[in-house]
């Protein structure tokens, strides 16, 4: 065991099992923005029409955080990983390149038109701002000033070049990533991906800083609450004057731990909650593994041995001794 203070709750599997199994950890985050960021798809900022709370059922406008612009980043911080232990050279991501072996391939899943998939085993869905679109956001135009640093040239102005809808700092995404049948290593593999990972939205910009505040962790038998609900839950439990911009860290993560008791009741499953001094503690042994290269790179190649044997025995490599008969 890596993790002393998980040792008696049996939560984990010793091998990623063929067929789902009801084991289920739940990672409860609460993402903050801490700098302008761009979740928008084809040029505009995503967002939905959905009720404030769940007491409060006024309809309002909330910032949409697409699930792909939670999941890839984070992928993209566990590959980088594995390459930089070199555990993984030839992956491809997103391509038809895919090795179909590595953990990110096994745990994430792919799928390559006719020539295979891998169910994803972790599930993530879109998150939803707690304040509402009007006050998250801000329209920037962005002006290219010449090399005198005015905005005219030769007596003419230049036009501007173009406006982008950014999402404020301190806007807060309640969202939940799920591990299905995890083992211990593809947990801290998962996590330190969250952990890890502080910038999302489009790629190529400098900005859209954001840290992802893990506020509890569910061992269940189930499926648990989703995304709007939480963020609906959190509404709730702010006070009125609370509920505007900027939106105090410490109120939400106040509000985070006061309703996930209550909504996880609701459910109707099985579950261990980690919070509080618990988690800490658990968060302190995460860290000391993720801090220490020799630490980390052992969790890594476990990871990676367990993703290599299921491939073996149910993914590429069982594909490839059926086609050899
Ligand atoms: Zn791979």
């Amino acid at each position: 065991m890596f993790l002393q203070s998980l040792e008696a709750l049996n939560v984990f599997h010793t091998d990623i099992p063929k067929l789902p199994m009801g084991k289920y950890a739940h990672i409860i985050t609460l993402r903050e923005t801490n700098s302008f960021a761009l979740f928008q798809t084809d040029g505009e900022l995503n967002i939905s029409r959905v009720s404030l709370g769940r007491a409060d059922a006024t309809p309002s406008t909330r910032i949409v955080l697409f699930k792909r612009k939670q999941s890839t980043p984070e992928r993209l911080t566990g590959r980088e990983l594995l390459r930089r232990y070199g555990l993984v050279d030839e992956c491809k991501y997103n391509t038809d390149k895919f090795c179909k072996r590595c953990p990110d391939c096994i745990y994430y899943g792919f799928a390559i038109g006719d020539s295979g998939s891998e169910r994803s085993k972790i599930l993530v869905d879109s998150a939803f701002s707690v304040t509402g679109y009007d006050m998250s956001h801000q329209q920037f135009t962005f002006n290219a000033p010449s090399e005198n640093g005015t905005m005219s040239e030769d007596g003419k102005m230049k036009t501007a070049l173009g406006e982008q809808d950014y999402v404020l700092p301190q806007v807060y995404f309640p969202a939940v990533v799920t591990i299905k049948d995890p083992t211990e290593a593809e947990f801290i593999y998962v996590l330190n991906n969250v952990l890890r990972t502080k910038r999302y939205g489009a790629q190529n910009t400098r900005t859209g800083t954001v840290a992802n505040h893990i506020t509890g962790i569910v061992f269940s038998d189930g499926e648990i609450f989703s995304n709007l609900q939480l963020t609906q839950a959190v509404y709730d439990a702010l006070a009125p004057d609370q509920r505007k911009m900027p939106l105090a860290q410490s109120a939400v993560l106040g509000a985070m731990q006061e309703v996930v008791p209550t909504l996880l009741r609701e459910d109707g499953v099985v579950f261990q909650l980690i919070a509080d001094k618990q988690l800490d503690t658990l968060l302190q042994e995460v860290t000391q593994i993720t801090s220490n290269e020799q630490k980390l790179v052992t969790v890594l190649t476990q990871a990676n041995t367990e993703a290599n044997r299921y491939a073996q025995a149910y993914g590429v490599g069982a594909k490839e001794a059926k086609g050899k008969k």
